[in-house]
Order: structure tokens, then sequence, then C-alpha cells
């Protein structure tokens, strides 16, 4: 790969080195193409979720209002729509909601979707093949003695910069499965410290994610009792995601929100390593069809799955092959080298994607919690950084028919003393005015 010819061919690659906001438009949006997953997958994984949904209200008590099944609200956010417009200095026509994945059970971000579902299949898998378990059976046996016992000669293995392994820890070890996380430079320290408590194995390394995931995979590979999460190609992690749209179907439907030619829905998604963000859309893409339109938000420092979808270069190109740090506060989504599933299956359903100075996300944080009196780490706010230059490229998503959903990815589980300096910051930040492309 040439960097010269790269930039040659794609110039707005000299403002994602020169770490210049920008808005990238998907050249290849709404094209046909074959996709390696049908509507039938997310179904299957729906189903899955349902004969586990016992078993989760059992050990999880915080689902059990929910019956076991692990969704978050959407909200509206009338009161930060007028905040937002006071500081880009625009209108905002249509409505602005939250998909609150900060309050996802369980691990308090969107990787309650895609984390847990992998393992629960891992889990039944084993307890199909040799526990004697049946479809038609209440899962929540799986939570008995005999079963932790044999959940107990089987590991599981994740890396991760902090909330994958909350989700695939947590459950994991509940599950009774010896479970190991390999955790990056980027992992907050109350994190590591939630999963010690809950009985997982938490190794620490001093580098990025990119590099410590081949020591995961190595670890995993020499275990042959061993699932491994991996977060840069599974298909388990996407569909768990994709999940995500049969729900928000139902949702918008019931807050009367349409979903047509005249009435746009545009979902602004954080983009780590592209996963999440990747298995929501093909989901909603499938589900919802061509009115909705996904937005991709992503660092400036870390632009990792624009940049692979850009050149369709996808994982064979990484942050640091074009001199960025990779460093950002948004420690969701700290991944320099976007995933192996995501850049190929969002070539012709991503709509396009922005990237935003960090500190445009410490103000949003503190603005939602203003106005709406919701919190939200850092990664999570990052969605609110794509209104605007979408509006501007896009004039007519700026429509008093248009849905605008911000997809808040994490933050419940933040203990008071992080949920009080990101407010502090934002407040600071909050005079100057934004940037953005
Ligand atoms: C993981 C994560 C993301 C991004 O998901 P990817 O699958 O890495 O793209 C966004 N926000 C938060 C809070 C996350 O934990």
């Amino acid at each position: 790969m040439n960097l010269e010819t790269l930039v040659t061919e794609h110039p707005q690659i000299k403002d994602l080195i020169n770490q210049q906001p920008i808005f990238w438009r998907n050249p290849d949006y709404a094209q046909k193409a074959e996709l390696p997953f049908s509507k039938a997958d997310i179904f299957d994984a729906v189903a899955r979720l349902e004969r586990f949904a016992p078993y989760l209200a059992k050990v999880f008590p915080e689902t059990a209002a929910t019956n076991g099944i692990i969704e978050s609200p959407l909200i509206s956010l009338n009161e930060m729509q007028k905040t937002w417009e006071q500081q880009n200095q625009q209108d905002l026509a249509g409505s602005l909601y939250l998909k609150a994945d900060n309050a996802l059970p369980i691990s308090g971000s969107i990787k309650s979707r895609g984390g847990i579902y992998e393992v629960l299949k891992f889990a039944e898998k084993i307890a199909i093949t040799h526990g004697n378990l049946a479809y038609m059976d209440d899962y929540s046996i799986l939570a008995s003695a005999e079963f932790r016992q044999l959940f107990s000669d089987y590991s599981v293995i994740v890396a991760s910069t902090g909330n994958l392994a909350l989700s695939v820890g947590i459950v994991a070890a509940t599950f009774g499965f010896k479970t190991t996380v390999y955790m990056s430079h980027d992992a907050r320290q109350w994190k590591k410290d939630k999963l010690r408590e809950n009985g997982v194995t938490v190794k620490e390394f001093n580098t990025n994610f990119s590099s410590v995931m081949p020591k995961a995979r190595a670890a995993a590979a020499a275990d042959p009792n061993c699932h491994f999460v991996d977060d840069e190609g599974s298909n388990d992690l996407f569909l768990g995601y994709a999940v995500a749209a049969v729900r928000l179907q139902k949702q918008l439907k019931d807050q009367q929100i349409k979903v047509d030619q005249e009435h746009p829905v545009i979902v602004y998604l954080p983009a780590g390593v592209g996963g999440s963000p990747s298995g929501v859309t093909f989901g909603l893409k499938t589900i919802l069809g061509p009115n909705v339109h996904a937005i991709f938000c992503e660092p400036t420092h870390v632009p990792s799955v624009t940049l692979g979808m850009m050149t369709q270069l996808n994982n064979r190109i990484s942050v640091y092959d074009i001199g960025l740090d990779g460093l950002t506060a948004a420690d969701g989504l700290a991944v320099g080298r976007p995933s192996r599933l995501a850049g190929k299956i969002m070539r012709t359903l991503l709509f396009g994607s922005v990237t935003f100075p960090d500190n445009d996300i410490y103000r949003y944080v503190a603005q939602l919690q203003d106005t709406q009196g919701i919190t939200v780490e850092p990664s999570a706010a990052a969605g609110f950084t794509g209104i605007a230059p979408t509006i501007k490229n896009m004039p007519a998503f700026n429509s008093n028919h248009a849905t605008h959903i911000v997809w808040a990815t994490g933050g419940s589980m933040m203990p008071q003393s992080e949920r009080e300096a990101n407010y502090a910051k934002g407040k600071e930040l909050m005079i100057a005015p934004l940037i953005h492309a």
C-alpha cells in the first residue's frame, strides 16, 4: 500500500491525516450486493435470546422486570434538541431521539447485545451437546450446580478496550466458564475492578487493542475447550447486535414514528472496531428498509472504519499506517484497525461517516446531563457529533418529517467519580465554538 497513491485516489485521507473532522459519503451506498447474512439469521438470534430469557431473568435480577429480555428505551430528546440548536447555531428540523443503550442491563453498554448473545450461543451448544439440554426446556435450569459443573470444563477468552470484556466477562463467569479478559491500555480501572469482583481473570496490557488481540487469540487457540470471542470478525457478535433492529421497529411503531420515503430516519452510531454499529445497521436495513440511513461517528485520532471503507482496504489498513496515534478519550472507540466484517458488509449499507475531535463528546455528555438528566460515557455521546455535518451535506435530511436517532452506547455502570469528572470537563469546554465538517 502506497500512501501517496491512496491520498491521490481519496483526497479526504489528507484530512484524516491532519485530524480534520470530515464527512465521508459512501459512494457505494444503496447499490445491490450479496450479503453474508439474511433476515432468517436475525430471527434465529431473536429466538435464541427468547429461549435464554428465563435463565437471564433468574441470574440477573435486573432483567426480571422485562422477563429476561435485554433492551433499552427510545427516548425523545426535546430539551437536548433546543440546546443542540443553540450550540450549533442552526435549526434541527424533525425530531431528536436517544436509543439509550447506556441503560442496557448487565454491562451498561451496547456490548450487552453482541457480547452476551455470543456467550449464550456457546453455552447452548455445550449444554445441548454435552449436558442433555433440550431446546424446549426452561433454560433457567442452566443455573443449576450440575450445569455450572459442566461449564467449568470450558473457558472463554476475549480482548477488549473495556465494555466487551464487561459484557462477555460477567455473563461467561456467571455460567461458570473459566473466563479471562485481555485488556488494552485504554481500559478504565473500574471496569477491571468490576470484572475481578465477578470472578473474571483480568490480564492487563500496556499496548493498544490491535496489539493485544493476537495474544488473546493465541491463548484461546492453545486450549481446545476455549471459546474465543473475536471482536475483529465474529458472526455471533454481529447478529447479536442486529437484533436491536427488531426491537427498535416495535418502539418506532409504538411511538408513532414513521419510516418511509417522506419520513427518513437517520441513525448516528459510534464506531470502534465497527462491529456493533455494523450489526445494528445491517439489522436496520434488513428490518426497516431503504428509508433508514446510518452514519458512523469516529474520533479524528481513530477513524479506523472510515479509513478502511474509504480505501476499501478494510482491515488491511490501520490508522497507524497513516501516522495517527490512535489515542482518544472515547475508550469504546479506541480501535485502530477495523473488523474483518464491518467494512465488507457495510459497503452498500452505510450512508456515510463523520469524524470528530474528542472535546465535542465531553460537551455533549454535559449537555445531555443538563437537559435530560441522562448520563453517558464519552464514547456514547459520539452520535451527537454526526448530526450537523450530515444535515449540512444532506439538506433533505433536515426536514420536519425526519427522525434523528443518536445511539447512546454506554455509561450506566460508570462510578460517580467518573461521571462527575466527565461532566466537569464538558462544562468547561462548552464555551468554545464547535468545529465540524
Ligand atoms: C464498543 C463500543 C462502541 C463501538 O462498538 P464497536 O463494535 O467497537 O464498533 C461504541 N461505544 C461504546 C460505549 C462501546 O463500548
